[in-house]
């Protein structure tokens, strides 16, 4: 009998979707899978609405909305004083998903190799596989989840062929700095290795840390593929729409790839996000974005505070991680089932993220792109948290 093909036999259910069904199934309040729970910006939902009442419908040029890569090409040079050609260097796609995916076919070769840093993005490691190569996981090291250099540099090696990297990163919350990402160029430099970035939340920092895309340093902007998305900075995960900077040549290689995935993304939200993208240039919505995302930090923080999760601090993203060995549970995993089903709860086990769970600090990741209600009724249930033993 025919069965599924080898290559995604590996491939389980997302612990994304899991955990949301778990959460569902026992009316958890979920603080796991990262989105928001709050309205969207109403100048963002209104550009749609206008866009689709001004008949929007049809497919746009494969790389994207012209105005849209020209108002993502304008706030690159704006924010980085570099110009990017809106029409040979960015692809507007379904979301930064689709794009590590065009990313990956576009440039790996059969048995090639990327490093990738643990705890990993869950969809980094598929993403490589679909891709025919082979994915070597380099350990970040809490508290600060730095790589050892030595480590790092081992990893390097004749079937190298690019390195993923993701700043602000999901789950740890750590925004790389300049000496790190220094580092990393230096050695991409060396042997010739390409970086993919997921940079989704890169408008997302907090306490004045900053966000330094890997294009930027000095050497990388030819060898970098740059992914960003509008789900988290517009607060409309489920709307799909992201993109890529990237040099030319690579760029073309994005777009062979990304013309027979979907060819297009939803032409209504890219207008949506066109015009979004004007408004917020003089509206204030980014400072408010971070102002809005510290308050919700700190007051998660206060609430695993007071349930004993003390967490670890983050510059980015917005997810907080806490230790959950004081509990009692055999592993992360654990303990997140049991805050899930008894607790009434939802968070992630940060084991998953990690080739041999094994290695993983036991971590449970809980999201703060909640609103406040959200937040506090989880402090409620967290009032019945207890150690095993
Ligand atoms: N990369 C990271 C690190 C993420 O956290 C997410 C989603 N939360 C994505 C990629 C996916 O982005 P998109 O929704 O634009 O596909
Ligand atoms: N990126 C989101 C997270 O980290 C989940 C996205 C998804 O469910 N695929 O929670």
């Amino acid at each position: 009998m025919s069965g599924p093909a080898r290559r995604i036999r590996s491939f389980g259910t997302s612990i994304f979707t899991e955990i949301t069904a778990l959460a569902a199934a026992h009316d958890a309040v979920n603080l796991g899978q990262g989105f928001p729970d709050f309205a969207a910006p109403s100048f963002i939902k209104e550009a749609a609405m206008r866009a689709i009442r001004e008949d929007y419908n049809q497919y746009a040029p494969a790389p994207g909305v012209p105005r849209l890569r020209a108002a993502l090409a304008a706030r690159w040079e704006r924010l980085h004083g570099v110009a990017v050609d809106a029409d040979t260097e960015l692809t507007v796609a379904s979301g930064a998903t689709e794009l590590l995916h065009d990313a990956l076919l576009a440039v790996v070769e059969p048995g090639d190799e990327v490093i990738v840093f643990e705890p990993t993005y869950d969809a980094y490691v598929p993403d490589i596989i679909m891709a025919s190569g082979v994915a070597r996981p380099v350990a970040l090291r809490p508290p600060d989840w730095r790589w050892d250099p030595a480590e790092l540099r081992a990893a390097f090696g004749p079937r190298t062929r690019a390195v993923i990297l993701n700043t602000p990163h999901n789950p740890t919350g750590k925004v790389f700095a300049r000496a790190e990402l220094a580092e990393l160029a230096a050695l991409c430099n060396q042997h010739d290795t390409l970086v993919i970035t997921d940079e989704v939340y890169s408008e997302i920092t907090f306490d004045g840390a900053a966000h330094i895309p890997m294009a930027t340093l000095p050497g990388m902007r030819d060898r970098t593929i740059t992914i960003d998305s509008m789900g988290k900075t517009f607060s409309v995960t489920g709307w799909k729409v992201g993109w890529s900077i990237a040099p030319e040549r690579l760029t073309r290689a994005i777009r062979a790839v990304h013309q027979f995935v979907t060819f297009t993304s939803s032409v209504p939200f890219q207008e949506a996000l066109a015009e979004g993208l004007t408004l917020a240039e003089t509206n204030g919505y980014y400072a408010e974005l971070r102002a809005a995302y510290t308050a919700r930090r700190d007051r998660l923080t206060a609430v695993l505070r007071g349930a004993g999760l003390a967490p670890m601090r983050a510059q980015g993203a917005y997810f907080l991680l806490t230790d959950t060995t004081a509990f009692g549970f055999p592993d992360d995993v654990a303990f997140c089932r049991h805050l899930c089903t008894e607790v009434g709860v939802a968070a992630i086990p940060t084991s998953v993220f990690y080739a041999d769970p094994k290695t993983a600090p036991p971590l449970a990741r809980f999201c703060f792109a909640k609103r406040d209600e959200t937040i506090d009724a989880a402090a409620t249930r967290l009032r019945k948290l207890r150690p095993l033993h």
